[in-house]
């Protein structure tokens, strides 16, 4: 199996043994929202190079608190007889190439499938995982229209458009089941930009988006969520206009 480069995705790791470092941000042993009917284990990882304004995480795009692969592997030991699989999420998981790889493989010695939520950033990262049999699903999100301004400006960083694209032609090429989501908040994307998205999908020969409703940050009201018959109606525009599925999830309708 290829192994994954540590410094493509800038990992800083600390201890003796380098090589099973986590900067781990926190292990939710079942959750079955992350992979839709599916029940998971997810393992956050510490750190991320954009700076999306609502990132629900943002507690998660910095810091430091390494642990042994051990201690994500007796918490996914425990776990196992209860889930069929293992979401890397962060934070941006392939911000940790050799942390990525270790738990993916670590999940696949348990029998489990492994998914990876990833905002795009690292696609030769997620290529080497993909070669190497270690990715079940990807979940990508896509947050804007792949130009910028407009993706600076939902991700607080230039230059991340081409990465996200390379992921998705990746997927394609490498044919691993793919979800892409674009995330919903009142000010981004607009109607029009989630029609630009589909319609892009569309040209690379992908035929489905999930759109999710954005919410504020716990505890942190700064905003209505954009209301769940609205996201319904936009993922009926999308079918429609741009022929392509698409689906909504939302936690309920807001009535803002
Ligand atoms: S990519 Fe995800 S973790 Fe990183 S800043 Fe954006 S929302 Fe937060």
């Amino acid at each position: 199996m290829k192994d994954v480069g540590e410094e493509k995705g800038g990992e800083k790791e600390g201890g003796p043994d380098k090589s099973r470092r986590v900067n781990l941000g926190g292990i939710v042993p079942l959750s079955t929202v992350d992979w839709t009917g599916v029940a998971a284990t997810v393992v956050f990882l510490r750190g991320c190079p954009l700076k999306c304004p609502h990132c629900q995480n943002w507690h998660l795009r910095s810091g430091e608190s390494f642990e042994d692969l051990s201690v994500v592997e007796e918490k996914t030991r425990s776990a196992s007889p209860f889930v069929s699989c293992v979401v890397l999420s962060g934070g941006e998981p392939l911000a940790q190439p050799r942390a990525a790889q270790n738990i993916a493989r670590l999940a696949k010695e348990l029998g489990l499938k492994v998914g990876i939520e990833t905002c795009g950033f690292y696609p030769d990262v997620l290529r080497d995982l993909l070669e190497a049999d270690l990715v079940d699903q990807v979940f990508l999100d896509v947050k804007a229209p792949l130009t910028d301004p407009e993706y600076a400006r939902a991700t607080g960083r230039p230059g991340a458009a081409p990465r996200v694209e390379e992921c998705l032609k990746t997927c394609l090429a490498l044919e691993v089941p793919l979800e892409v989501r674009t995330t919903v908040f009142p000010e981004m994307p607009s109607a029009e930009e989630v029609g630009t998205i589909g319609e892009l999908l569309r040209n690379l020969d992908i035929h489905k988006l999930t759109i999710q409703q954005g919410r504020p940050r716990e505890g942190e009201e700064t905003f209505h969520p954009v209301p769940a018959k609205e996201l319904k109606d936009l993922a009926e525009a999308v079918k429609k206009l741009v022929g392509i599925e698409a689906e909504y999830r939302a936690r309920g309708d807001d009535g803002g």
